[in-house]
């Protein structure tokens, strides 16, 4: 029963919303999703033209939930992954940055895959583009389309392609994206999950072949369920491995030198680094976490009330807390898991 919200005779949109000729669905909008059209319309006052047959209240759903205005994520906030920052940097930020000298042959390709396993950066990677590009960044979970938006996915996608090429250079980051392009189902695949994929593959030709300045991402930790339609749209395939040692000695000291007061030498932070071989990026946060309660455990023992605890009263995290942490926090990715992602880089992955 969508009655679009805005009539395409000029004028303010504002009023437009207000005041169109059936008053059917007007005043039915909340005024935060009159403001959040007006947001959208061009200089004339008028919502851009693919957006108009879209339900207003999934327009406004991008753009509060999804589109994410302040990544707030920088390079120097990502440890390690050196190859992935310099193959990004080339064929993403740079395009992003000068769309005028990134034409013809050198015009980029719009699709990047990050795979890997979880908790290595690869959200991070991608809010770090838009942050780099200065472009807007709009992020949506693919599982997330088929389980919570049952039906309405391809609509969704719709007023999301719709917002990003409103807000152009704009980054859209799709995660778990295995679950919308993947191989399995074919002939038992059912009827919607097959809609929402065709509409995907769709809106990414579309911006594909167009002078749009929109990239689209997918990561997943499953590439090896991509099919090969998705494979071909997603031209540059990275591989986010786990963190070598270096970088999980970033992350420790990055960490805690944020807000903990600790005390380890190089050789502890040495030791922690041999023991966490095979940590991701988010275990090692997780570790770090788990450390930094150490001197808090030990304070409220010694029989202080956490009302009354005071800063002064904790002694700094030191290689013990650590070593505490470690018999509970565990690695989360096992090494058959790795061996499947390094075949799978060798077969697919852009290598350089
Ligand atoms: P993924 O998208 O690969 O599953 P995320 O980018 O969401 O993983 O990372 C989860 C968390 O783990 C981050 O918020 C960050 O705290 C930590 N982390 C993971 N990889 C790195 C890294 N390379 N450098 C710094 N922190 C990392």
């Amino acid at each position: 029963n969508f009655v679009p919200p805005i009539r395409s005779n000029g004028g303010n949109a504002g009023n437009m919303i207000s005041t169109r000729g059936s008053g059917k669905c007007d005043d039915s909008l909340e005024d935060s999703t009159k403001r959040c059209l007006e947001m959208l319309c061009g200089p004339d006052g008028e919502l851009p033209e693919k957006l108009r047959n879209l339900e207003p209240r999934l327009i406004e759903h991008v753009s509060n939930e999804i589109m994410d205005k302040d990544p707030n994520v920088r390079w120097n906030d990502i440890a390690g992954l050196e190859h992935a920052k310099k193959c990004v940097t080339e064929m993403v930020i740079w395009p992003l940055l000068r769309p005028d000298i990134f034409r013809g042959c050198r015009s980029p390709g719009r699709g990047l895959l990050l795979f890997g396993p979880p908790g290595t950066g690869k959200t991070m990677i991608g809010k770090a583009i838009a942050g780099e590009a200065k472009a807007t960044f709009f992020y949506i979970s693919a599982s997330s389309l088929t389980s919570k938006w049952i039906g309405e996915g391809e609509k969704l996608v719709r007023a999301l392609f719709g917002v990003a090429s409103c807000r152009q250079p704009a980054v859209i980051f799709v995660d778990e994206i295995d679950s919308l392009l993947s191989q399995r189902k074919s002939d038992g695949e059912h009827e919607s999950s097959r809609r929402l994929k065709t509409q995907f593959l769709i809106e990414m030709e579309g911006f594909d072949s167009g002078n749009e300045q929109i990239l689209l991402i997918g990561a997943t930790n499953r590439p090896q369920e991509l099919d090969e339609a998705a494979r071909r749209r997603l031209t540059k395939r990275l591989y986010i491995p786990l963190p070598s040692s270096e970088a999980r000695s970033w992350i420790i000291r990055n960490l805690l030198e944020k807000d903990g007061l600790f005390k380890l030498s190089e050789e502890d932070t040495n030791l922690i680094c041999k023991l966490t071989e095979g940590y991701s990026g988010s275990d090692m946060k997780n570790l770090v976490k788990d450390a930094s309660m150490g001197p808090l455990r030990e304070a409220l023992r010694q029989g202080i009330q956490i009302t009354e605890l005071k800063k002064e009263d904790m002694r700094p995290i030191t290689l013990p807390d650590f070593e505490n942490a470690l018999q509970e926090v565990r690695p989360s990715v096992s090494m058959n898991e790795l061996g499947t992602y390094e075949d799978w880089n060798r077969q697919f992955g852009s290598l350089s």
